[in-house]
């Protein structure tokens, strides 16, 4: 019995996105406005004020893009090979994977860029001894990432990597066991070229990563499947990139979905807690934490007794589940 342990190493959507300078100024400036004299007086003070200003104000949300790492016990699932992955190999060298003794379950979505695009520079996919399992329901993962590798593009290609890489395809498989009790089930969502998602139980615990899906037809008869995929959900990390009036509007068939669709979802599925996932690389922080507090004023106004949580995905975020005791 583990501890789903749950790390986000790249949150953003469509591509990459550093943080801008003009938009670090805005960090600066407004942490300035809301320093007193006492809040820096001393190294300690201004500890304590830094530590005490909210993530987002502190940091920042983080541009890489999607990259998520479940650990549960001595299994090791990743999900999605976005940029994100680079920042995953460094916190991945101090240990089994830097000596040639990692084993990992390699998730993917799909293989469009911003999913597949940090694959290349993951150091320790090139150290031999190194064991991957990429598994996914797209019957010719293979063929994708060598062809991404083509010489033109890339100057090693897919098969000169020196660890161990085998694949399983899950096209005909719904539910994938990892030892005896980690199981991952997926399901096709509505996107271009499709995409998965991912449900991970353990003991009684509940992870969804649910990424790149729109949900045109909200009858409950089209969200049925669905709702039964999050139920229960401790943590469901969701597609957000749009706010409502975007994916309604302008952004139908993008392949994306809002927040709001995914608190009626979460709603309904009786998820606990709401991962807003995938932003807009055209949203700085200050539109995302906007975009949140709409989010929660909607949940609010829906069902103000709720206890659903919701929160703003963001690199280098941890988030540990215990099982059930
Ligand atoms: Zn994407
Ligand atoms: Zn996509």
């Amino acid at each position: 019995m583990a501890d789903i342990e749950v790390r986000l190493h790249g949150v953003r959507g469509s591509i990459p996105t550093p943080t801008s300078s003009p938009e670090i100024e805005d960090k600066i400036r407004s942490a300035l406005e809301k320093a007193t004299p006492a809040d820096i007086q001393d190294d300690e003070s201004i500890d304590r004020f830094v530590s005490a200003m909210p993530k987002v104000e502190r940091g920042c949300i983080g541009g890489n893009s999607t990259c998520v790492q479940i650990t549960i016990g001595e299994h090791e699932l990743f999900f999605d090979a976005g940029s994100g992955c680079f920042a995953m190999a460094k916190t991945l060298f101090p240990g089994p994977f830097g000596k040639g003794q990692g084993k990992a379950h390699w998730f993917f979505t799909h293989t469009h860029h911003d999913h597949i695009v940090g694959l290349p520079m993951f150091g320790p996919i090139y150290i031999p001894g190194n064991q991957f399992k990429f598994v996914s329901p797209i019957s010719n993962l293979y063929e994708r990432l060598v062809r991404f590798q083509h010489f033109d593009f890339f100057p090693v290609p897919f098969d000169s990597f020196g660890s161990t890489i085998d694949f399983v395809d899950l096209s005909q498989t719904p539910t994938y066991q990892i030892g005896e009790d980690v199981f991952v089930s997926w399901l096709a969502n509505d996107h271009p070229g499709t995409s998965f998602s991912y449900r991970i139980e353990h003991q009684g615990k509940v992870v969804v990563f649910s990424t790149d899906a729109e949900y045109k037809d909200i009858s409950f008869q089209a969200m049925a499947p669905v709702m039964e995929f999050f139920r229960g959900a401790d943590l469901l990390i969701f597609d957000a990139q749009y706010v409502f009036t975007d994916a309604v509007q302008m952004k139908r068939d993008w392949g994306h979905s809002s927040s709001f669709v995914g608190i009626d979802l979460a709603l309904d599925a009786e998820v606990k807690e709401l991962l807003l996932f995938h932003h807009d690389p055209m949203h700085t922080d200050a539109t995302l934490l906007k975009n949140l507090q709409q989010a929660r004023q909607y949940l609010k106004n829906m069902e103000p007794d709720s206890t659903l949580e919701i929160d703003l995905a963001y690199d280098g975020q941890y988030i540990a589940l215990s099982p059930n005791p």
